[in-house]
């Protein structure tokens, strides 16, 4: 008999060539699965008793024929009456599966079609798609040939196998698919766990050098991947085995959480918390998203939230739309739900090893981290949750929680505004200097050196009351944290200006850099010069370079800019400040009276409005100006030849700059070079 096809356009194929699936290679996983489910089906009518039959060897089997272009994909499930091919084959978009399901909901097995498309794709590889089938009813067996038109072909065979064979005749742009690595390779994708064996070719064995083919099916895939399983019937192993099956390369991951739900939704699968290396972004999308044992992708954004990308493992779920846009998906109602709880599970699993092992936890914790702090900060939920369990990490490697930290710091780290100010180190060996000077102090460090540390410290922030964190090297260790009693100070103010003076004249000049010189009075046995970086303006800029914006764009281009802070009280510091009054000042004295009194005469002409100025007074206030300028240079050079000639003011600066990581190239040869001559 002929007939035609029932679809509403005159010809749907090119509409399944192009926009139904973008990649061509899915055809192979539509059509096993649909093998698979002919296979399933079968045995739900063994077990209810409708079918009574011998079940024999029911494994699907593919097979090519390179000299013909063919591809078979073959099954011994419940085959198809002419009726069936009537109703699921030719009415496009009718499919047999979601009536099946219908009728027998609590039986059957998990079914993988419900579009009533899949079969279709075939015709994105092949020109001319065949049907050989004998229905388990014992209903006559059909054969049913299209060439991608409309018309088809329908006629009663000689049959007596039950099953189905579906022969591809492989078009010329899709020879491909004729190599049987190419096949294996898609197998291995799309049908590594499909829940009834598919056989390709025989199993080969290396035998005196050579590779030759056992008598043995090559199965590629395992029916009974530990997901399905029970959690309670599955070990450590296990789980660990599976792994591997998965990822045969990957490092042992830090642990895993098994998913089973059957209410609101369906989903299984097992996630595992791999162990994270430095780039995040290389380290996304290794979950492999299954609808019913049938692999679908590895693209799981929009499924999970961002941060759980960075885990592995397996999700399976019958409830997530498959063949359908991304924007879609996003916006599906069930796909949010298995998101959200899928945010639920990981947070209740790590809160559980926080509470029943912490030690485990802790050990795990570097590990962990990245991943948990990611979560807090793109996950208000997970956020909620995992406030209680993340952990900071103190220089001498101990941990806390943010409670347990408060606790500890709270009586030496208030500052006088009742302010909890916590200091951290994001290098422990290049802020060495800073941590040891806090330290002597009694204030506690925080290791923060982890990738997302600054936008994490800076959430803490904003979510918590009162505490502030300041990095070591942001002011000097007395001003970190401003207590109520600031010491009195005993220099003078000249005395201040002349040291920050001469310092300043001893800056290095290094690009897109500026150094400020200030004087504090600290005690005795502290170092004469510490260098430090404003805790705001550090921050700024670092955002800045991660990509802040357009506002951000303003701090990036500012220059990086250094406190260089004298401590007045240190024997050096004094000793310089005892020689420049005798060296530099009387020196200075003409320069600056001269200064002074040029700046009391310009100050007398500005009072003038401009207009009403003679032609004198004008050229008196150039002359005026250009002076103050030159004496201004007189002023510097004083101070640069004093410099000179004192060694160890250089000396001071380059240890302060050394300390903070900023002595490098020649200044530090300069530096090294002058250190043996002082000695
Ligand atoms: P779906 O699998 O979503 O139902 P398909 O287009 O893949 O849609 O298949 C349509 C229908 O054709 C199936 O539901 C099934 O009834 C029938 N069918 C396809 N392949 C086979 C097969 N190998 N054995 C038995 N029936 C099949
Ligand atoms: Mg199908």
């Amino acid at each position: 008999m002929n007939g035609k096809i029932g679809v509403t356009t005159d010809n749907i194929f090119p509409v399944i060539k192009k926009f139904l699936y973008s990649d061509h290679e899915i055809f192979l996983r539509e059509l096993v699965s649909n093998a698979v489910d002919a296979t399933q089906k079968l045995k739900t009518l063994t077990s209810v008793g409708e079918y009574k039959g011998e079940l024999g060897e029911l494994q699907v089997e593919i097979k090519i024929d390179k000299e013909k272009g063919l591809l078979t994909i073959s099954d011994r499930g419940v085959g198809m009456t002419a009726e069936e091919i009537e109703k699921y084959i030719n009415q496009i978009a009718f499919s047999g599966a979601t009536e099946f399901l219908d009728k027998y909901k609590d039986d059957a097995n998990a079914i993988i079609g419900h579009f009533g498309l899949g079969f279709y794709s075939a015709f994105m590889v092949a020109n001319q798609v065949e049907i050989f089938t004998k229905s388990y009813t014992g209903a006559d067996a059909q054969h049913w040939s299209c060439d991608g038109s409309p018309e088809y072909l329908l006629e009663n065979i000689d049959r007596e196998e039950r099953g189905t064979d579906i022969v591809l005749h492989i078009d010329d742009e899709n020879k491909e698919f004729l190599e049987d690595s190419r096949i294996e390779t898609l197998l291995k994708k799309y049908c590594k766990f499909l829940p009834v064996a598919v056989a390709f070719g025989k199993k080969k064995e290396w035998k005196d050098g050579k590779e030759v083919e056992t008598g043995e099916p090559n199965i590629i895939n395992n029916v009974n991947p530990a997901w399905t399983r029970k959690p309670a019937d599955l070990k450590e192993e296990d789980y660990s085995a599976f792994y591997r099956e998965l990822y045969p390369y990957a490092e042992d991951p830090l642990f895993h959480i098994h998913l089973n739900v059957d209410y609101p939704f369906n989903l299984t699968g097992i996630l595992y918390f791999p162990k994270l290396h430095e780039h995040i972004q290389l380290e996304k999308n290794k979950i492999q998203l299954y609808c019913n044992q049938v692999y679908v992708t590895d693209q799981v954004e929009g499924i999970v939230p961002e941060y759980l990308t960075l885990l592995h493992g397996v999700i399976d779920s019958p409830d997530i739309p498959l063949n359908v846009s991304r924007s879609y998906l996003q916006s599906d109602q069930n796909v949010k739900k298995i998101s959200s709880h899928i945010t639920k599970k990981v947070a209740d699993k790590l809160a559980e090893i926080f509470k029943n092992d912490r030690a485990q936890f802790e050990q795990k914790w570097d590990d962990l981290k990245i991943f948990i702090v990611f979560g807090m900060l793109t996950d208000e939920k997970f956020y909620e949750k995992a406030k209680d369990f993340a952990l900071y990490k103190n220089i001498d490697g101990k941990y806390f929680t943010f409670d347990e930290y408060k606790t500890l710091i709270e009586s030496e780290q208030t500052d006088k505004d009742g302010n909890l100010v916590c200091l951290y180190a994001h290098n422990a060996d290049e802020q060495h200097v800073y941590i040891e000077a806090a330290r002597a102090k009694g204030y506690d460090v925080l290791l923060m050196d982890g990738q997302l540390d600054s936008h994490w410290l800076g959430q803490a922030e904003q979510k918590r009351e009162k505490i502030r964190f300041v990095r070591v090297d942001s002011d000097v260790v007395d001003k970190l944290i401003s207590k109520k009693d600031e010491k009195k100070q005993t220099l003078k103010d000249d005395e201040r200006n002349a040291l920050s003076s001469v310092f300043q004249a001893a800056m290095p000049k290094i690009d897109k850099t500026e150094f400020m010189v200030s004087v504090e009075e600290f005690g005795e046995e502290q170092s004469p010069a510490i260098l430090t970086q404003n805790e705001f303006m550090r921050r700024m800029k670092e955002m800045a370079e991660n990509g802040g914006g357009q506002q951000m764009m303003f701090y990036g281009q500012m220059p990086d800019s250094y406190q260089m802070v004298l401590n007045g009280n240190h024997r050096i510091v004094k000793e310089i400040l005892e020689a420049e009054k005798a060296d530099c000042e009387p020196k200075l004295k003409p320069v600056v009276d001269e200064m002074d009194s040029a700046d009391k005469r310009k100050t007398e002409l500005r009072k003038k409005k401009e207009e009403d100025r003679s032609a004198e007074e004008r050229d008196e206030l150039l002359k005026l100006e250009n002076r103050i300028n030159e004496l201004g240079e007189q002023k510097k050079a004083i101070f640069a030849d004093f410099v000179a000639a004192n060694p160890k003011i250089a000396q001071i600066t380059d240890i302060a700059l050394l300390s903070a990581g900023l002595l490098k190239g020649k200044a530090l040869a300069d530096f090294v070079k002058r250190s043996y001559d002082l000695i």
